[in-house]
């Protein structure tokens, strides 16, 4: 059987080890005689697993002690609606900068939970021009007097290949939607107020949340909400309000282990940062492809390609198939092709996957 090489967008690839450990523990973890699933989030098992998981990842992302690191259901999008009924009230605003599709979800869903005249967008993508090369211009905050709870940006928009590497030089608070960047490269957690992610690309399993939430936004007045996504709720219950997506979380504390081996956040940066470089020039240099995203933007993470020849794409993703290079199909929104190139995508998938389009 031909080696399959998974280029998922989410729900994406688990690294190998760490499955089959999940495999070798399933019906037996930690010597109870049943598996991870079966147990009591309240007993000590589980609550050492919990403890040990937060504290792999504060050390993986050197996320400061004045930081509350929250474990979550409902992924990405419940962080969307999260962050605006912890944090808005009912008079406080807040800026959205619009890069691309999930920056853009983010927005809409904000103003669905409260008056539109609390949420700001501008948009900072310049390819509203279909012939332009996507690219972001930052904008220059200097000065700026708006008084925003905070400003809310996703660092890498998964479906459009594009990715924010310069810091935001923000006057508010920064709320970063790193759903399908983190733990991809190191970045500063303490210029932020809040990350947060769905684990399904780089973490583990989907309908995990995790959330990083700077202590003092904790102060700000909340919107009555569901109490399963109140911060101040998980606070106090050590995010154990209600149970818990445990065996996401058991996958999770795996990949941070995991990670935590093979050399960490600046060590799978490298990795990260030379498969990219190998794909996108692979693409670059091929007759039959293209990917039009600035070089100062391309994703690490989601590598968006396009065939010149529409015509062709067909046969090209029913080959790639047979050659056990799957899922590379375009986001239904956009289309065309794309990579995901997440941290459990090998060099070796990613080499495959370059020679396939070079020699096709
Ligand atoms: C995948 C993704 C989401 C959505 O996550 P769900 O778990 O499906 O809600 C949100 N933001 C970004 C940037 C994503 O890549």
């Amino acid at each position: 059987m031909t080696k399959t090489y998974n280029f998922c967008a989410g729900p994406a690839m688990i690294p190998e080890p760490v499955m089959k450990k999940a495999q070798a523990e399933l019906i037996n973890w930690n010597g109870l005689g049943t598996s991870v699933m079966e147990v009591s989030h309240r007993d000590k098992p589980f609550l050492a697993l919990a403890k040990q998981a937060e504290i792999d990842l504060r050390e993986l992302m050197n996320i400061p002690d004045n930081y509350h690191v929250f474990f979550m259901h409902g992924g990405g999008r419940a962080q969307f609606a999260a962050v605006v009924n912890n944090f808005l009230g009912e008079q406080g605003r807040a800026l959205y900068l619009i890069s691309g599709q999930w920056s853009q979800l983010a927005a809409d869903e904000a103003k669905k939970l409260v008056p539109e005249e609390q949420i700001d967008t501008v948009s900072i993508s310049n390819h509203q021009n279909k012939d332009e090369t996507k690219s972001v211009t930052l904008p220059d905050f200097t000065g700026d007097v708006r008084q925003f709870r905070y400003l809310h940006y996703c660092p890498n928009e998964t479906v459009d290949g594009i990715e924010i590497f310069d810091d935001i030089d923000s006057p508010w608070p920064i709320i970063a939607d790193m759903s399908s960047n983190i733990l991809s490269r190191d970045i500063d957690v303490s210029k932020f107020a809040v990350i947060y992610a769905g684990a399904q690309k780089n973490i583990g399993p989907s309908g995990l949340s995790i959330a990083i939430v700077r202590e003092d936004m904790l102060q700000l007045p909340s919107l009555p909400q569901p109490t399963i996504f109140s911060y101040q709720a998980q606070l106090e219950n050590n995010s154990m309000y209600n149970t818990p997506p445990t065996f996401a979380w058991y996958l999770a504390a795996e990949v941070f282990k995991w990670l935590k081996q093979i050399g960490g956040v600046s060590y799978i940066e490298k990795i990260n940062r030379d498969k990219a470089e190998l794909l996108y020039a692979a693409i670059d240099a091929s007759d039959n492809f293209y990917n039009d995203v600035a070089s100062q933007n391309r994703s690490l993470m989601n590598v968006t390609f396009h065939m010149k020849d529409k015509s062709k794409q067909a046969h090209f993703l029913t080959e790639a198939e047979s050659h056990g290079l799957v899922a590379l199909k375009g986001h239904r929104f956009v289309g065309g092709l794309r990579a995901s190139i997440y941290n459990a995508m090998s060099m070796e998938g990613v080499n495959t996957l370059a020679q396939f389009i070079k020699r096709y």
